[in-house]
């Protein structure tokens, strides 16, 4: 059988039918709910004749396998490091809060943007995932996580999810039908890729923007984001409008703090301009060091002030809690292991010059 290769995760219902063409018609049914509504493993489903448990242990692999866990802050957050049959790795990032539990899920083995702040795009792209090893974070994440509910899935963690479109919004589609988690509760969130956004704006289903903006005027943004000089911001920003007007969805901008670099109060005022006629909301992120950008995040003070300032620009502003940076688990630290050290081998890229202000 063609997807019998491929992890359980990326057979379809009809692939999984064809599997089990000699069983009676209930049992595609029970293993699919096995796999995404309760994530078993095969072995695991008491509810199917024993010698069956077997066939489909061996016929529906699991498409990741552990590499390594590492746990921070007493457990509260646990990043696996997978490995997968070819032989490239990805990472997963599971976050407690006292009574629920965020997942962090990667769509690409690193991934190709280049965002000179990041470890991912350090590290530079392996490989697409499928809707399969998408969706499989979450089913393991959701068990690993009990007795508290995973209440939320950000598409946060390695690669750059529009790039890969197709399979991560399959993969979105499975998460809300399948496992039960609904699409108001998942977030994508994207450096920008404005034909990306055009497509989720007409999508049926109901999810969460997070834009990765970390500059408001274009010269910066270039500069750090290289992805701004196929999309610059008037286009970013056209998108983002036409996506609230349609979906009346949330829509947040992310903005790595940078020493020096993006945290004056007149950058705030610069992001104000962009944030506030489309109400959305900042999310700030104090930058988590990489191996390949030696420039240092905002001191607490300065994060503090900076979001202060903000608020006083009618903005709505928040710092993200930092979680996992003592295993390399924050935003923008995934970079699946090897991959970096051979950046910090190699000559380092250097930080970007604030570009003089034109008057
Ligand atoms: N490619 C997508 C998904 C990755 S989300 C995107 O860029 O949105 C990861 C988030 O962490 C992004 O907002 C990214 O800009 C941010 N980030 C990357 N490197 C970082 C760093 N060193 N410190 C803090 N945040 C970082």
């Amino acid at each position: 059988m063609k997807a019998a290769a491929a992890g359980a995760y990326d057979l379809t219902r009809e692939d999984l039918a064809a599997l089990l063409a000699d069983q009676p018609r209930y049992r595609v049914e029970q293993v699919w709910r096995g796999l995404y509504a309760k994530g078993l493993r095969p072995a695991e489903m008491t509810d199917l004749p024993h010698d069956l448990r077997s066939r489909l242990d061996v016929a529906l692999p699991p498409g990741l396998n552990l590499a390594a866990e590492s746990k921070s802050e007493g457990g509260k957050t646990v990043k696996w490091l997978w490995g997968m049959p070819d032989g490239a790795q990805v990472e997963t990032v599971l976050m407690r809060y006292p009574d629920r539990a965020t997942v962090c899920v990667s769509t690409q083995a690193g991934c190709a943007m280049r965002c000179t702040f990041c470890a991912t795009g350090q590290a530079g792209f392996t490989r697409h995932l499928t809707t399969g090893e998408i969706v499989e974070q979450v089913a393991v994440a959701r068990r690993a996580a009990e007795p508290d509910r995973l209440s939320n899935v950000v598409f946060m963690g390695m690669g750059e999810p529009m790039a890969n479109y197709d399979r991560m919004w399959e993969a979105i589609v499975r998460i809300h039908r399948d496992i039960g988690l609904s699409a108001r509760h998942v977030t994508v969130s994207t450096v920008g890729v404005v034909p990306g956004i055009r497509r989720l704006t007409h999508e049926a289903l109901p999810v969460n923007l997070a834009v990765s903006l970390h500059a408001a005027n274009d010269p910066l943004r270039n500069s750090l984001v290289p992805l701004n000089k196929r999309y610059p911001l008037p286009v970013l920003m056209e998108a983002c409008r036409q996506y609230q007007d349609v979906k009346g969805r949330r829509l947040s901008f992310e903005w790595a703090l940078i020493s020096g670099v993006n945290d004056r109060l007149s950058d705030a005022e610069e992001l104000s301009e962009l944030a506030r006629p489309l109400g959305a909301h900042v999310n700030l992120i104090p930058l988590n060091p990489t191996p390949g950008f030696r420039v240092r995040g905002t001191s607490p003070a300065g994060v503090r002030a900076f979001r202060d300032h903000l608020r006083r620009l009618r903005v709505n502003a928040t710092v993200r809690q930092n979680r996992g940076t003592d295993i390399d688990a924050a935003c923008g630290q995934l970079a699946a292991g090897a991959g970096v050290g051979a950046v910090t081998a190699g000559p380092r890229p250097q930080p970007p010059k604030r570009p003089t202000a034109p008057d």
